[in-house]
C-alpha cells in the first residue's frame, strides 16, 4: 500500500479517520492493549475518489479570461452582425453580415485565439471572394466556435490544440477586397468549414443582388451570434493589454 498523503483526503473522510484512530487509542489507552482497526474500515475511510485537481491561478479560465482577436488600438470596429447596409461597401457585399469587422490598414496584424480551443480546420484562398485564408476553432468549454477570415497567413494547422491569447494568423485580405479580419461567433456545428449562408456552393442560399433573403436570414440566426454582444458580455480582455500572450 503506498503511504497516502492525509491532506489529499477529503475533509469527510479526514473526520472519519481522525474518529477510527481516536477510538483505537482510547481503546488503547482505557484497556492497555493493543487494539487492532478493523482494515476494512480504514479502507473505505482512506480509499476515495481523487479530488479534483487544484486550479492554477494562471491558467486561463474559460469563462473569466477571454481575448478581443486582434489589437483593438490598431483597428476600428467595421460592419457588424447582421449589418447588411455597411456590407455594401465592399464590392461584393450584400446580404446578412454572419460577423464582426476589424478594420484595419496594418497587414500583418497578430490574430489570436479567443479562448482555449482545439483548431478544427485551417484553409488557404478557395475563391477570389470567399473567407480566403481562415482558421475555425473549437472552444468546448464556452460550446462555440470562433472563425477567423481574410488572413494573410496562418499559424496553426487542424488538430492544434491552442491556448487563449495565442497567435493563429495574421490579419490579410485573402478572399475579399480590403485588409480587415472578419470574425464569426458559431453557436452551432457549421455544415462545413467553410459555411457562408450567403454561398450556395458552401450551403447557403443565392440572394438576389438587390434584396435580402429570409431564408439567408434564418441560416445566419441558426448559426451564429453577434460577435461584439459575445466578447462585451464576458468582458474579454484586450490581447494589447497581455504582453505574454500578445509580445
Ligand atoms: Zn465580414
Amino acid at each position: 500500500m503506498s503511504p497516502i498523503n492525509f491532506r489529499e483526503i477529503p475533509p469527510e473522510k479526514q473526520r472519519k479517520l481522525l474518529l477510527v484512530g481516536s477510538l483505537a487509542l482510547a481503546s488503547a489507552l482505557l484497556f492497555r492493549r493493543q487494539i487492532s482497526v478493523s482494515a476494512e474500515l480504514v479502507r473505505e475511510a482512506v480509499v476515495t475518489k481523487p479530488l479534483p485537481p487544484k486550479r492554477d491561478p494562471s491558467t486561463p479560465t474559460p469563462a473569466g479570461r477571454l481575448f478581443w482577436p486582434v489589437d483593438l488600438s490598431r483597428v476600428r470596429i467595421g460592419p457588424k452582425f447582421m449589418g447588411h447596409a455597411a456590407l455594401k461597401t465592399y464590392r461584393h457585399g450584400y446580404g446578412y453580415h454572419t460577423g464582426l469587422d476589424f478594420l484595419t490598414s496594418a497587414v500583418g496584424l497578430k490574430v489570436v485565439a479567443m479562448a482555449d480551443g482545439v483548431v478544427v480546420s485551417s484553409t488557404p484562398t478557395a475563391s477570389r471572394y470567399g473567407y480566403g485564408h481562415n482558421v475555425l476553432i473549437h472552444h468546448p468549454a464556452l460550446g462555440v466556435w470562433t472563425r477567423s477570415s481574410h488572413l494573410y497567413s496562418r499559424d496553426v494547422k487542424a488538430g492544434d490544440v491552442v491556448t487563449a491569447g495565442q497567435q493563429i494568423g495574421r490579419v490579410g485580405d485573402s478572399g475579399t477586397d480590403n485588409v480587415h479580419l472578419h470574425w464569426d461567433v458559431i453557436k452551432l456545428a457549421l455544415p462545413n468549414p467553410r459555411f457562408n449562408p450567403h454561398n450556395p456552393a458552401t450551403g447557403g442560399v443565392r440572394t438576389p443582388l438587390s434584396g435580402l433573403d429570409p431564408v439567408e436570414e434564418a441560416l445566419v440566426r441558426k448559426y451564429f451570434q453577434d460577435p461584439l454582444a459575445f466578447l462585451n458580455a464576458r468582458s474579454a480582455l484586450n490581447p494589447v493589454t497581455q504582453k505574454v500572450a500578445h509580445a
